[in-house]
């Protein structure tokens, strides 16, 4: 059956919402009747919400069970709720949020699982086999991109071991504020960007000289044989054979080593939505907290982000802190944030999209409440702090913006191997050092991009598959793709977007 033949159909999420949205591709026209007698006032696009009851002027919209909004006018039963009508709740109250450890770990899986890595003389593992090299300026960038081209032309065919040369480019390390207190999370990003597990231990740090941000930070501190410096070379040809010279030496030693079993206790995945549309709080984003559970309850270790869609519903996160500490963080991490963004005179409606609203995302309340699902339903154990590594296995809430780039280079500052990445508007974002699966919200964007959505989750919204069927998927989907027998389709087509580094401090 065609999504456009199939019977007139709406989602309900919680049994008081006095909204639903539609699942027909296409959308409903006016004057549509659903089995349960509700009839369409006007047309209603696929995605967007309709009133299963007359609401009065004032009254509360719900969705998940949540006030998403209060209506502007009286709103008909059976007509389209939209951004326009309706007022923004304001969040919750930071300071009123003193519940934690109401929720209780799940029962570990009864079968241990296991995946393929590599081991890091530093005890750490890695799910690729990655020469990366670390610039402490962008100055040097130029440079290194033709040098890291004759490395992968040249070099690199004579170590079939080793999967990619990698330049983690930039633009900071000089021209910054880099005593100010917020320059902490760049420089601390750039230097556990360094350290990456998949890049086998192996730390390669291209500088100038003259930067604000020295090498040497970048290099445990120690000014050593990690370190190419341009303004030490004569001249480019030198400065190309010198980062040759240095990236064979460790070709050499990254070409040894070879896939091992480790428990997945040893894994460290990230989950991150993008493009998001109505039904991502509804299919893909439930179906990855299902495998965020089956992962956290299997030992590995899980980060959710992406405060600005975490804010409006935090108040649902906090009492599953696993202790007071943990909340109080996760409190400390919203209350900075609401300051940046008061900072530039916008707080958290500055968040959805144009292409959000055209998906039927009212406002920044309906997306958090959809996007935190991602979470599960596991106690979070720790907040890392942006730019921070992950230090407890288990679920942690890492403080990230919700930009894809950024919390995307954040989450691999925090040490992840794989991210799990929901879309329902459709992106081809991906990640040179670690792989990034693609999870669809709906059937039509699974069709429409079958080359580069590796797991459909809008088989949920048509009944065809259930939360726990695709929840699974993902979580056996993470598996094989950090053991390296499962390519992502964005790594098939050699899709690389460039990181962001998140830099809340003043350039000079
Ligand atoms: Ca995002």
């Amino acid at each position: 059956m065609q999504a456009n033949e199939m019977e007139p159909l709406y989602i309900k999420i919680n049994d008081i919402d006095n909204t639903a949205i539609i699942v027909n591709e296409g959308g409903l026209k006016e004057g549509t009747v659903f089995t349960c007698g509700i009839e369409l006032q006007r047309s209603i696009p696929q995605g967007h919400k309709v009133a299963l009851e007359t609401i009065e002027k004032d009254g509360e919209i719900i969705r998940y069970g949540e006030v998403i909004g209060y209506a502007k006018d009286r709103l008909e039963k059976g007509s389209w709720i939209r951004d326009s009508l309706m007022n923004l709740p304001i969040p919750p109250e930071l300071s009123s949020l003193k519940t934690y450890g109401t929720v209780k770990a799940g029962e570990p899986l009864e079968e241990e699982y296991t995946f393929l890595g590599y081991k890091n003389s530093d005890g750490t593992v890695g799910v690729k086999n990655i020469l990366g090299i670390t610039t402490s300026v962008q100055c040097v960038v130029g440079v290194l991109d033709v040098a890291v081209q004759k490395v992968k032309e040249e070099l690199l065919p004579k170590y079939p071991n080793v999967e990619d040369v990698i330049a983690i480019n930039h633009n900071y390390g000089c021209g910054v504020a880099i005593n100010a207190g917020d320059a902490k999370i760049p420089i601390r990003t750039i230097q556990n960007l360094a350290k990456h597990p998949s890049f086998g231990g192996e730390i390669m740090v291209v500088g100038l000289g003259c930067e604000k941000l020295q090498p040497v930070r970048l290099n445990d501190g120690k000014d050593d044989d990690n370190i190419v410096m341009l303004q030490e070379q004569n001249g480019f040809t030198n400065m190309i054979q010198a980062i040759m010279d240095m990236a064979e030496e460790r070709l050499e030693r990254l070409n040894q080593r070879e896939r091992e079993v480790f428990p997945i206790s040893e894994l460290v995945v990230g989950v991150q939505c993008g493009g998001s549309d109505a039904f991502s709080g509804v299919t893909a984003n439930p179906a990855v907290g299902y495998a965020t559970d089956l992962l956290v309850k299997a030992g590995a270790t899980v980060m959710f982000s992406e405060v600005t869609e975490v804010r409006d519903a935090v108040h649902l996160l906090t009492p599953r802190a696993e202790s007071k500490e943990v909340a109080d963080a996760l409190v400390r991490e919203m209350d900075w944030y609401d300051k940046y963004l008061d900072k530039g005179d916008v707080d958290r409606s500055a968040n959805p999209s144009p292409g959000n609203k055209k998906g039927g995302l009212s406002n920044v309340v309906e997306k958090s409440l959809g996007s935190v699902v991602k979470s599960g339903t596991s106690p979070i154990i720790d907040v890392v702090s942006p730019g921070d590594k992950v230090r407890k296995k288990g679920l942690n809430f890492a403080a990230t913006p919700a930009s894809d780039f950024v919390c995307g280079t954040l989450q691999l500052a925090a040490g992840m191997h794989v991210q799990v990445f929901t879309t329902g508007r459709g992106t081809p974002y991906n990640l040179s050092m670690a792989p990034v699966l693609k999870v669809s919200t709906r059937n039509e964007l699974q069709n429409q991009w079958s080359d580069l959505i590796d797991i459909n989750a809008g088989t949920i919204a048509t009944g065809k598959a259930t939360i726990e069927d695709v929840g699974w998927e993902i979580f056996h989907d993470i598996i094989d793709t950090a053991s390296g027998t499962k390519t992502t389709c964005a790594d098939k087509w050699g899709i690389k977007n460039d990181l962001a580094l998140f830099n809340p401090a003043p350039i000079t």
